[in-house]
Protein backbone atom coordinates (compact mmCIF):
# COMPACT_ATOMS: atom_id res chain seq x y z
CA UNK A 1 0.00 0.00 0.00
CA UNK A 2 1.19 3.66 -0.81
CA UNK A 3 1.60 6.21 2.18
CA UNK A 4 1.70 9.49 0.99
CA UNK A 5 2.64 12.20 3.77
CA UNK A 6 2.71 15.33 1.75
CA UNK A 7 1.07 18.56 -0.13
CA UNK A 8 1.81 19.69 -2.88
CA UNK A 9 2.61 23.37 -2.09
CA UNK A 10 4.65 26.58 -3.46
CA UNK A 11 5.97 24.35 -6.15
CA UNK A 12 7.64 21.69 -3.83
CA UNK A 13 5.88 18.64 -1.79
CA UNK A 14 5.72 19.72 1.67
CA UNK A 15 5.37 17.41 5.03
CA UNK A 16 1.59 17.98 5.74
CA UNK A 17 0.66 19.53 8.35
CA UNK A 18 -2.00 17.33 10.04
CA UNK A 19 -1.44 14.28 10.78
CA UNK A 20 -4.60 12.81 9.97
CA UNK A 21 -5.23 10.23 6.80
CA UNK A 22 -7.92 9.75 4.28
CA UNK A 23 -7.75 5.62 3.01
CA UNK A 24 -8.31 5.20 -0.34
CA UNK A 25 -9.80 2.34 -1.16
CA UNK A 26 -9.83 -0.01 -4.32
CA UNK A 27 -13.51 -0.56 -5.19
CA UNK A 28 -13.73 -3.37 -7.30
CA UNK A 29 -11.32 -5.69 -4.48
CA UNK A 30 -12.42 -3.42 -1.74
CA UNK A 31 -8.52 -3.51 -0.72
CA UNK A 32 -6.92 -0.36 0.38
CA UNK A 33 -4.59 1.14 -2.03
CA UNK A 34 -2.81 3.92 -0.46
CA UNK A 35 -3.64 6.34 2.58
CA UNK A 36 -3.19 10.50 1.65
CA UNK A 37 -3.10 13.19 4.06
CA UNK A 38 -6.33 14.42 4.81
CA UNK A 39 -5.59 18.68 4.75
CA UNK A 40 -7.11 20.71 8.00
CA UNK A 41 -6.93 24.09 7.79
CA UNK A 42 -3.30 25.17 8.34
CA UNK A 43 -2.74 23.06 4.96
CA UNK A 44 -5.31 24.78 3.14
CA UNK A 45 -4.09 28.39 4.76
CA UNK A 46 -0.45 27.53 2.85
CA UNK A 47 -1.98 26.49 0.05
CA UNK A 48 -3.49 29.73 -0.67
CA UNK A 49 -0.80 31.80 0.83
CA UNK A 50 1.45 30.30 -2.00
CA UNK A 51 -1.21 31.30 -4.67
CA UNK A 52 -1.59 34.37 -3.62
CA UNK A 53 2.10 35.21 -3.34
CA UNK A 54 2.23 34.21 -7.05
CA UNK A 55 -0.62 35.61 -8.39
CA UNK A 56 0.57 39.17 -9.02
CA UNK A 57 3.61 38.13 -11.36
CA UNK A 58 1.53 34.78 -13.12
CA UNK A 59 -1.38 37.08 -13.60
CA UNK A 60 0.82 39.78 -15.42
CA UNK A 61 2.81 37.18 -17.71
CA UNK A 62 2.10 36.94 -21.42
CA UNK A 63 0.12 34.58 -22.84
CA UNK A 64 3.15 33.46 -24.63
CA UNK A 65 4.96 32.72 -21.22
CA UNK A 66 1.93 30.88 -20.06
CA UNK A 67 2.10 28.78 -23.40
CA UNK A 68 5.14 27.57 -22.48
CA UNK A 69 4.40 25.45 -19.35
CA UNK A 70 0.89 24.55 -20.82
CA UNK A 71 2.42 23.02 -23.46
CA UNK A 72 4.50 21.10 -21.47
CA UNK A 73 1.77 20.30 -18.94
CA UNK A 74 -0.32 18.85 -22.45
CA UNK A 75 2.71 16.95 -23.28
CA UNK A 76 3.13 15.61 -19.81
CA UNK A 77 -0.86 14.34 -19.36
CA UNK A 78 0.00 12.97 -22.96
CA UNK A 79 3.09 10.44 -21.97
CA UNK A 80 1.37 9.42 -18.65
CA UNK A 81 -1.56 8.75 -20.28
CA UNK A 82 -1.04 4.64 -19.61
CA UNK A 83 -0.38 5.88 -15.78
CA UNK A 84 -3.79 7.84 -15.58
CA UNK A 85 -6.16 5.30 -16.92
CA UNK A 86 -4.48 2.83 -14.48
CA UNK A 87 -4.73 5.31 -11.79
CA UNK A 88 -8.35 6.02 -12.58
CA UNK A 89 -9.19 2.15 -13.00
CA UNK A 90 -7.77 1.43 -9.53
CA UNK A 91 -9.18 4.38 -7.31
CA UNK A 92 -12.62 4.73 -9.36
CA UNK A 93 -13.50 0.97 -10.66
CA UNK A 94 -13.91 2.60 -14.10
CA UNK A 95 -13.50 -0.33 -16.82
CA UNK A 96 -9.41 0.38 -18.59
CA UNK A 97 -11.26 0.79 -21.91
CA UNK A 98 -13.69 3.33 -20.74
CA UNK A 99 -10.86 4.59 -18.36
CA UNK A 100 -7.90 5.08 -21.37
CA UNK A 101 -10.27 6.28 -24.00
CA UNK A 102 -12.55 8.90 -21.49
CA UNK A 103 -10.73 9.78 -18.40
CA UNK A 104 -7.14 10.36 -19.50
CA UNK A 105 -8.01 11.11 -23.30
CA UNK A 106 -10.49 13.78 -22.26
CA UNK A 107 -8.21 15.89 -20.47
CA UNK A 108 -5.83 15.67 -22.63
CA UNK A 109 -8.46 16.90 -25.21
CA UNK A 110 -9.36 19.68 -23.20
CA UNK A 111 -5.76 20.78 -22.60
CA UNK A 112 -5.32 20.52 -26.03
CA UNK A 113 -8.08 22.75 -27.01
CA UNK A 114 -7.25 25.51 -24.14
CA UNK A 115 -3.86 25.72 -25.78
CA UNK A 116 -5.56 27.00 -29.20
CA UNK A 117 -7.93 29.03 -27.25
CA UNK A 118 -5.38 30.85 -25.03
CA UNK A 119 -3.45 31.24 -28.49
CA UNK A 120 -5.99 33.03 -29.72
CA UNK A 121 -8.24 35.23 -27.17
CA UNK A 122 -8.34 38.85 -27.43
CA UNK A 123 -7.63 39.81 -23.67
CA UNK A 124 -7.74 43.23 -25.13
CA UNK A 125 -10.85 44.87 -26.99
CA UNK A 126 -11.95 48.49 -28.09
CA UNK A 127 -15.33 49.69 -27.63
CA UNK A 128 -16.13 53.47 -27.99
CA UNK A 129 -13.37 55.67 -25.79
CA UNK A 130 -12.67 52.82 -23.84
CA UNK A 131 -10.02 49.76 -23.89
CA UNK A 132 -11.29 46.77 -22.19
CA UNK A 133 -9.16 44.56 -20.69
CA UNK A 134 -10.08 40.47 -19.34
CA UNK A 135 -7.61 40.14 -16.44
CA UNK A 136 -7.18 37.14 -14.25
CA UNK A 137 -9.55 37.13 -11.61
CA UNK A 138 -7.36 35.80 -8.99
CA UNK A 139 -6.72 32.84 -6.50
CA UNK A 140 -9.33 30.06 -7.37
CA UNK A 141 -10.39 27.44 -5.10
CA UNK A 142 -11.01 24.25 -7.75
CA UNK A 143 -13.04 21.66 -5.55
CA UNK A 144 -14.00 18.49 -7.68
CA UNK A 145 -15.72 15.45 -7.44
CA UNK A 146 -14.54 11.43 -7.95
CA UNK A 147 -16.52 10.39 -11.27
CA UNK A 148 -14.44 12.29 -14.14
CA UNK A 149 -11.83 12.70 -11.50
CA UNK A 150 -9.06 14.38 -13.94
CA UNK A 151 -11.11 15.73 -16.32
CA UNK A 152 -12.89 17.99 -13.67
CA UNK A 153 -9.41 18.55 -11.99
CA UNK A 154 -8.24 19.70 -15.75
CA UNK A 155 -11.71 21.46 -16.76
CA UNK A 156 -11.03 23.86 -13.98
CA UNK A 157 -7.14 24.24 -13.76
CA UNK A 158 -5.94 24.37 -16.93
CA UNK A 159 -8.48 27.60 -17.85
CA UNK A 160 -7.51 29.40 -14.70
CA UNK A 161 -4.16 28.71 -15.29
CA UNK A 162 -4.87 29.66 -18.67
CA UNK A 163 -6.03 32.86 -17.55
CA UNK A 164 -3.75 34.16 -15.24
CA UNK A 165 -5.17 32.88 -11.93
CA UNK A 166 -3.49 30.67 -9.87
CA UNK A 167 -4.99 28.01 -7.95
CA UNK A 168 -5.49 25.73 -4.95
CA UNK A 169 -7.11 22.37 -5.73
CA UNK A 170 -8.81 20.23 -3.65
CA UNK A 171 -9.78 16.55 -5.15
CA UNK A 172 -12.81 14.25 -3.84
CA UNK A 173 -11.51 12.42 -0.86
CA UNK A 174 -12.15 8.71 -2.92
CA UNK A 175 -9.92 9.52 -5.77
CA UNK A 176 -6.92 11.51 -4.60
CA UNK A 177 -4.19 9.79 -6.43
CA UNK A 178 -5.34 10.66 -9.69
CA UNK A 179 -4.81 13.99 -8.17
CA UNK A 180 -1.56 13.80 -7.40
CA UNK A 181 -0.25 12.29 -10.34
CA UNK A 182 -1.55 15.71 -11.84
CA UNK A 183 0.56 17.74 -9.58
CA UNK A 184 3.65 15.67 -10.54
CA UNK A 185 3.01 16.08 -14.19
CA UNK A 186 2.62 20.06 -13.02
CA UNK A 187 5.32 20.24 -11.04
CA UNK A 188 7.27 18.57 -14.05
CA UNK A 189 6.23 21.05 -16.63
CA UNK A 190 7.79 24.07 -14.61
CA UNK A 191 5.32 26.41 -13.89
CA UNK A 192 6.56 29.14 -11.21
CA UNK A 193 6.31 28.01 -7.55
CA UNK A 194 2.73 28.94 -6.21
CA UNK A 195 1.23 28.95 -9.23
CA UNK A 196 -1.02 25.14 -8.65
CA UNK A 197 -1.05 23.72 -5.39
CA UNK A 198 -2.77 20.50 -3.83
CA UNK A 199 -4.59 19.82 -0.73
CA UNK A 200 -5.94 16.20 -0.31
CA UNK A 201 -8.36 16.49 2.53
CA UNK A 202 -11.89 16.09 3.29
CA UNK A 203 -14.92 17.93 2.18
CA UNK A 204 -15.82 19.29 5.47
CA UNK A 205 -12.36 20.18 6.85
CA UNK A 206 -10.02 21.06 3.90
CA UNK A 207 -12.87 21.69 1.40
CA UNK A 208 -14.83 23.80 3.54
CA UNK A 209 -11.60 25.57 4.69
CA UNK A 210 -10.82 26.33 1.28
CA UNK A 211 -14.24 27.55 -0.14
CA UNK A 212 -14.45 29.83 2.77
CA UNK A 213 -11.39 31.25 2.91
CA UNK A 214 -10.96 35.36 3.07
CA UNK A 215 -7.93 34.95 0.10
CA UNK A 216 -9.49 33.08 -2.59
CA UNK A 217 -11.63 35.12 -5.57
CA UNK A 218 -13.43 32.30 -7.31
CA UNK A 219 -14.36 29.39 -5.76
CA UNK A 220 -14.73 26.59 -8.80
CA UNK A 221 -17.12 23.86 -7.44
CA UNK A 222 -18.33 20.43 -8.97
CA UNK A 223 -20.36 18.17 -6.63
CA UNK A 224 -23.91 17.73 -5.75
CA UNK A 225 -26.22 20.48 -5.16
CA UNK A 226 -26.55 20.02 -1.44
CA UNK A 227 -22.83 21.10 -1.12
CA UNK A 228 -22.97 23.76 -3.83
CA UNK A 229 -25.54 25.75 -2.27
CA UNK A 230 -23.35 26.14 0.82
CA UNK A 231 -20.97 26.67 -0.79
CA UNK A 232 -22.57 29.36 -2.90
CA UNK A 233 -23.91 31.02 0.21
CA UNK A 234 -20.44 31.31 1.83
CA UNK A 235 -19.08 32.76 -1.66
CA UNK A 236 -22.21 35.45 -1.36
CA UNK A 237 -21.03 36.36 1.96
CA UNK A 238 -17.57 36.85 0.63
CA UNK A 239 -18.43 38.12 -2.56
CA UNK A 240 -16.35 35.84 -4.50
CA UNK A 241 -17.60 34.58 -7.63
CA UNK A 242 -18.59 30.84 -8.08
CA UNK A 243 -18.64 28.52 -10.75
CA UNK A 244 -21.10 25.36 -10.15
CA UNK A 245 -21.35 22.28 -11.63
CA UNK A 246 -23.68 20.30 -9.77
CA UNK A 247 -26.30 17.26 -10.68
CA UNK A 248 -29.00 16.10 -13.46
CA UNK A 249 -31.55 14.12 -14.56
CA UNK A 250 -31.51 14.55 -17.85
CA UNK A 251 -34.24 13.21 -20.02
CA UNK A 252 -33.65 11.50 -23.93
CA UNK A 253 -36.97 12.19 -25.62
CA UNK A 254 -37.56 10.22 -28.58
CA UNK A 255 -40.08 11.91 -30.38
CA UNK A 256 -42.57 10.13 -33.43
CA UNK A 257 -40.40 8.94 -36.64
CA UNK A 258 -37.23 8.76 -35.15
CA UNK A 259 -34.95 6.06 -34.90
CA UNK A 260 -36.34 4.03 -31.81
CA UNK A 261 -33.48 1.37 -31.92
CA UNK A 262 -30.69 3.64 -31.82
CA UNK A 263 -32.75 6.02 -29.43
CA UNK A 264 -32.26 3.23 -26.95
CA UNK A 265 -29.10 1.68 -27.44
CA UNK A 266 -27.46 4.93 -27.27
CA UNK A 267 -29.37 5.33 -24.12
CA UNK A 268 -28.03 2.58 -22.61
CA UNK A 269 -24.14 3.07 -23.49
CA UNK A 270 -24.88 6.77 -22.24
CA UNK A 271 -26.69 5.68 -19.07
CA UNK A 272 -24.22 2.75 -17.98
CA UNK A 273 -21.08 4.00 -19.16
CA UNK A 274 -19.01 4.68 -15.86
CA UNK A 275 -21.51 2.81 -14.20
CA UNK A 276 -24.02 5.74 -14.36
CA UNK A 277 -22.06 8.10 -12.68
CA UNK A 278 -22.25 10.91 -14.94
CA UNK A 279 -23.56 13.95 -14.09
CA UNK A 280 -25.15 14.62 -17.67
CA UNK A 281 -26.41 11.12 -18.12
CA UNK A 282 -29.83 10.69 -19.44
CA UNK A 283 -31.32 8.65 -16.65
CA UNK A 284 -34.68 9.27 -18.28
CA UNK A 285 -35.73 7.76 -21.72
CA UNK A 286 -39.38 9.49 -22.83
CA UNK A 287 -40.53 7.56 -25.62
CA UNK A 288 -44.40 8.14 -27.18
CA UNK A 289 -47.42 5.71 -25.53
CA UNK A 290 -47.88 4.41 -28.95
CA UNK A 291 -43.99 2.64 -29.35
CA UNK A 292 -43.54 2.72 -25.64
CA UNK A 293 -43.60 -1.57 -25.23
CA UNK A 294 -41.29 -1.82 -28.32
CA UNK A 295 -38.88 0.73 -26.68
CA UNK A 296 -38.92 -1.32 -23.00
CA UNK A 297 -38.34 -4.75 -24.96
CA UNK A 298 -35.18 -2.83 -26.73
CA UNK A 299 -33.69 -1.42 -23.78
CA UNK A 300 -34.51 -5.64 -21.73
CA UNK A 301 -32.41 -7.04 -25.04
CA UNK A 302 -29.71 -4.18 -25.05
CA UNK A 303 -29.24 -3.89 -21.33
CA UNK A 304 -27.76 -7.69 -21.63
CA UNK A 305 -24.55 -6.69 -23.33
CA UNK A 306 -23.73 -4.86 -20.12
CA UNK A 307 -22.21 -7.35 -17.88
CA UNK A 308 -20.57 -6.07 -14.60
CA UNK A 309 -16.56 -7.23 -14.34
CA UNK A 310 -13.52 -7.04 -13.21
CA UNK A 311 -12.49 -3.27 -14.35
CA UNK A 312 -8.84 -4.38 -15.33
CA UNK A 313 -9.79 -6.89 -17.72
CA UNK A 314 -10.10 -5.63 -21.34
CA UNK A 315 -13.07 -5.77 -23.08
CA UNK A 316 -15.33 -5.09 -19.52
CA UNK A 317 -18.09 -2.35 -20.00
CA UNK A 318 -19.94 -1.76 -16.74
CA UNK A 319 -16.88 -2.11 -13.16
CA UNK A 320 -18.18 -1.43 -9.83
CA UNK A 321 -19.56 1.91 -8.33
CA UNK A 322 -17.41 3.86 -6.20
CA UNK A 323 -17.88 2.99 -2.71
CA UNK A 324 -20.18 1.03 -0.76
CA UNK A 325 -21.98 3.78 0.35
CA UNK A 326 -22.86 4.83 -3.39
CA UNK A 327 -23.75 1.40 -3.68
CA UNK A 328 -26.37 0.85 -0.92
CA UNK A 329 -27.94 4.45 -2.25
CA UNK A 330 -28.36 3.40 -5.72
CA UNK A 331 -29.82 -0.18 -4.44
CA UNK A 332 -32.42 1.99 -2.45
CA UNK A 333 -33.21 3.83 -4.99
CA UNK A 334 -33.89 0.73 -7.20
CA UNK A 335 -35.75 -0.88 -4.32
CA UNK A 336 -37.48 2.17 -4.07
CA UNK A 337 -38.62 1.92 -7.19
CA UNK A 338 -40.31 -1.12 -7.56
CA UNK A 339 -41.99 -0.62 -4.05
CA UNK A 340 -44.03 2.24 -5.90
CA UNK A 341 -44.53 0.29 -8.60
CA UNK A 342 -42.31 0.45 -11.51
CA UNK A 343 -41.62 -2.37 -13.58
CA UNK A 344 -38.51 -4.44 -13.40
CA UNK A 345 -36.99 -5.11 -16.98
CA UNK A 346 -32.81 -5.56 -16.53
CA UNK A 347 -31.21 -5.70 -13.40
CA UNK A 348 -31.60 -5.03 -9.77
CA UNK A 349 -31.07 -4.97 -6.59
CA UNK A 350 -29.79 -7.51 -5.69
CA UNK A 351 -25.43 -8.42 -6.47
CA UNK A 352 -24.24 -9.52 -9.64
CA UNK A 353 -24.16 -13.00 -9.78
CA UNK A 354 -20.43 -14.07 -8.84
CA UNK A 355 -19.76 -10.43 -7.26
CA UNK A 356 -20.05 -10.18 -3.82
CA UNK A 357 -16.57 -8.52 -3.74
CA UNK A 358 -16.42 -5.27 -4.92
CA UNK A 359 -19.57 -2.56 -5.33
CA UNK A 360 -21.30 -3.79 -8.05
CA UNK A 361 -24.78 -2.70 -8.73
CA UNK A 362 -26.47 -4.68 -11.74
CA UNK A 363 -27.28 -2.74 -14.89
CA UNK A 364 -30.86 -1.65 -14.28
CA UNK A 365 -33.72 -0.73 -16.08
CA UNK A 366 -37.29 0.41 -15.41
CA UNK A 367 -40.50 1.30 -16.73
CA UNK A 368 -43.39 2.32 -15.93
CA UNK A 369 -42.22 5.14 -13.72
CA UNK A 370 -44.19 8.16 -12.90
CA UNK A 371 -43.02 11.41 -13.57
CA UNK A 372 -43.64 12.07 -9.29
CA UNK A 373 -41.51 8.34 -8.87
CA UNK A 374 -37.54 9.70 -6.94
CA UNK A 375 -36.14 7.53 -9.68
CA UNK A 376 -37.43 10.75 -12.22
CA UNK A 377 -36.60 13.39 -9.83
CA UNK A 378 -33.65 12.51 -8.35
CA UNK A 379 -30.08 11.90 -9.12
CA UNK A 380 -29.03 8.29 -8.56
CA UNK A 381 -25.75 7.89 -9.62
CA UNK A 382 -25.54 4.50 -10.86
CA UNK A 383 -26.55 2.70 -13.76
CA UNK A 384 -30.44 3.06 -13.56
CA UNK A 385 -32.76 3.73 -16.63
CA UNK A 386 -36.15 4.88 -15.92
CA UNK A 387 -38.20 4.58 -18.92
CA UNK A 388 -40.90 7.10 -19.32
CA UNK A 389 -44.31 7.71 -21.04
CA UNK A 390 -45.88 10.54 -22.76
CA UNK A 391 -49.02 11.54 -24.55
CA UNK A 392 -47.67 14.09 -26.99
CA UNK A 393 -45.00 16.40 -27.56
CA UNK A 394 -46.25 19.32 -24.99
CA UNK A 395 -46.82 15.78 -22.60
CA UNK A 396 -42.68 15.39 -23.12
CA UNK A 397 -42.00 18.86 -22.29
CA UNK A 398 -43.24 19.54 -19.45
CA UNK A 399 -41.70 15.67 -17.77
CA UNK A 400 -38.52 16.71 -19.70
CA UNK A 401 -38.74 19.76 -17.96
CA UNK A 402 -40.37 18.86 -14.78
CA UNK A 403 -37.44 18.00 -12.34
CA UNK A 404 -35.29 20.35 -10.44
CA UNK A 405 -32.23 19.76 -12.91
CA UNK A 406 -31.04 21.05 -16.33
CA UNK A 407 -28.12 20.03 -17.27
CA UNK A 408 -28.07 17.88 -20.69
CA UNK A 409 -30.51 15.56 -22.79
CA UNK A 410 -31.41 14.71 -26.12
CA UNK A 411 -33.55 14.52 -28.66
CA UNK A 412 -34.56 12.06 -31.66
CA UNK A 413 -37.01 12.89 -34.30
CA UNK A 414 -37.59 11.86 -38.04
CA UNK A 415 -35.37 15.62 -38.86
CA UNK A 416 -33.56 17.91 -37.51
CA UNK A 417 -35.54 21.06 -37.27
CA UNK A 418 -38.21 18.82 -35.46
CA UNK A 419 -35.64 18.18 -33.15
CA UNK A 420 -34.05 21.37 -32.27
CA UNK A 421 -37.28 23.20 -31.91
CA UNK A 422 -38.17 20.92 -29.33
CA UNK A 423 -34.71 21.51 -27.86
CA UNK A 424 -35.23 24.96 -27.94
CA UNK A 425 -38.15 24.80 -25.09
CA UNK A 426 -35.89 22.43 -22.60
CA UNK A 427 -34.61 24.58 -19.66
CA UNK A 428 -30.78 22.87 -20.32
CA UNK A 429 -27.79 23.34 -21.14
CA UNK A 430 -27.10 20.96 -23.41
CA UNK A 431 -28.73 19.12 -25.83
CA UNK A 432 -27.17 16.19 -28.13
CA UNK A 433 -29.43 16.24 -31.46
CA UNK A 434 -30.18 12.91 -33.23
CA UNK A 435 -26.80 11.42 -31.25
CA UNK A 436 -24.76 14.62 -31.69
CA UNK A 437 -21.25 13.71 -30.28
CA UNK A 438 -19.61 15.57 -27.42
CA UNK A 439 -17.77 18.48 -27.84
CA UNK A 440 -15.16 19.95 -25.59
CA UNK A 441 -15.44 23.10 -26.82
CA UNK A 442 -19.39 23.47 -26.29
CA UNK A 443 -20.08 25.28 -22.97
CA UNK A 444 -20.97 22.69 -20.20
CA UNK A 445 -23.09 23.56 -17.97
CA UNK A 446 -26.53 23.93 -16.14
CA UNK A 447 -29.92 25.79 -15.62
CA UNK A 448 -31.78 25.43 -12.53
CA UNK A 449 -30.54 23.55 -9.88
CA UNK A 450 -27.67 22.35 -12.17
CA UNK A 451 -25.58 25.09 -11.55
CA UNK A 452 -23.85 28.29 -12.59
CA UNK A 453 -21.62 29.44 -14.99
CA UNK A 454 -20.11 27.25 -17.80
CA UNK A 455 -16.99 24.89 -17.97
CA UNK A 456 -14.75 24.01 -21.23
CA UNK A 457 -14.46 25.92 -24.65
CA UNK A 458 -14.22 30.10 -24.40
CA UNK A 459 -16.79 30.26 -22.09
CA UNK A 460 -14.72 28.15 -19.25
CA UNK A 461 -11.76 30.65 -19.79
CA UNK A 462 -14.27 33.35 -19.55
CA UNK A 463 -15.25 32.33 -15.78
CA UNK A 464 -11.64 32.84 -14.81
CA UNK A 465 -11.08 36.22 -16.46
CA UNK A 466 -12.84 40.14 -15.57
CA UNK A 467 -12.96 43.10 -17.51
CA UNK A 468 -11.30 46.03 -16.03
CA UNK A 469 -11.93 49.66 -18.59
CA UNK A 470 -9.62 52.28 -19.42
CA UNK A 471 -11.21 55.22 -20.98
CA UNK A 472 -8.86 57.60 -23.36
P1 LIG B 1 -19.88 16.08 -3.11
O1 LIG B 1 -20.61 17.34 -3.30
O2 LIG B 1 -20.06 15.34 -1.84
O3 LIG B 1 -18.30 16.34 -3.21
C1 LIG B 1 -17.71 17.06 -4.25
C2 LIG B 1 -16.45 17.71 -3.72
O4 LIG B 1 -16.81 18.65 -2.71
C3 LIG B 1 -15.47 16.75 -3.05
O5 LIG B 1 -14.14 17.17 -3.31
C4 LIG B 1 -15.80 16.90 -1.59
O6 LIG B 1 -14.72 16.57 -0.76
C5 LIG B 1 -16.11 18.37 -1.52
N1 LIG B 1 -16.95 18.76 -0.38
C6 LIG B 1 -17.87 18.02 0.30
N2 LIG B 1 -18.42 18.74 1.29
C7 LIG B 1 -17.87 19.98 1.23
C8 LIG B 1 -18.05 21.18 1.97
N3 LIG B 1 -18.91 21.24 3.00
N4 LIG B 1 -17.34 22.27 1.62
C9 LIG B 1 -16.48 22.22 0.58
N5 LIG B 1 -16.25 21.11 -0.15
C10 LIG B 1 -16.94 20.00 0.17
O7 LIG B 1 -20.22 15.23 -4.38
P2 LIG B 1 -19.61 13.83 -4.83
O8 LIG B 1 -20.28 12.80 -4.02
O9 LIG B 1 -18.12 13.87 -4.80
O10 LIG B 1 -20.02 13.78 -6.39
C11 LIG B 1 -21.25 13.35 -6.83
C12 LIG B 1 -22.14 14.52 -7.18
O11 LIG B 1 -21.45 15.46 -8.01
C13 LIG B 1 -23.35 14.15 -7.96
O12 LIG B 1 -24.47 14.81 -7.47
C14 LIG B 1 -23.04 14.61 -9.39
O13 LIG B 1 -24.08 14.89 -10.22
C15 LIG B 1 -22.26 15.81 -9.16
N6 LIG B 1 -21.40 16.08 -10.31
C16 LIG B 1 -21.70 17.12 -11.16
C17 LIG B 1 -20.92 17.35 -12.26
C18 LIG B 1 -21.16 18.48 -13.21
O14 LIG B 1 -20.30 18.78 -14.02
N7 LIG B 1 -22.28 19.14 -13.17
C19 LIG B 1 -19.85 16.54 -12.52
C20 LIG B 1 -19.60 15.49 -11.66
C21 LIG B 1 -20.38 15.27 -10.55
Amino acid sequence: MQQHTDQYIGGAWRPALTAETLTVLNPATEQALALVPAGGAADVDAAVGAARAAARAWGATTREQRLEPLTRLRDGLAAAQREIAETVVAELGCPIGFATAVQAGLPLTVTDSYLDILAGYAFEERTGNSTVYAEPVGVVAAITPWNYPLHQIVAKVVPALAAGCTVVLKPAEDTPLVARLFARIVHEAEFPAGVFNLVTGLGQVAGAALAGHPDVDLVSFTGSTAVGRGIAESAGRGIKRVTLELGGKSANVVLPGADLARAVNVNLGNVFANSGQTCSAWTRLLVHRDHYEEAVALAAEAAGKYVPGDPTAEGTRLGPVVSAGQRERVRGYITGALAAGARLVAGGPEAPEGLETGYYVRPTVLADVDPGMAVAREEIFGPVLSILGYRDEEHALEIANGTDYGLAGAVWAADRETAVAFARRMDTGQVDINGGRFNPLAPFGGYKGSGLGRELGRHGLEEFLQPKSLQF
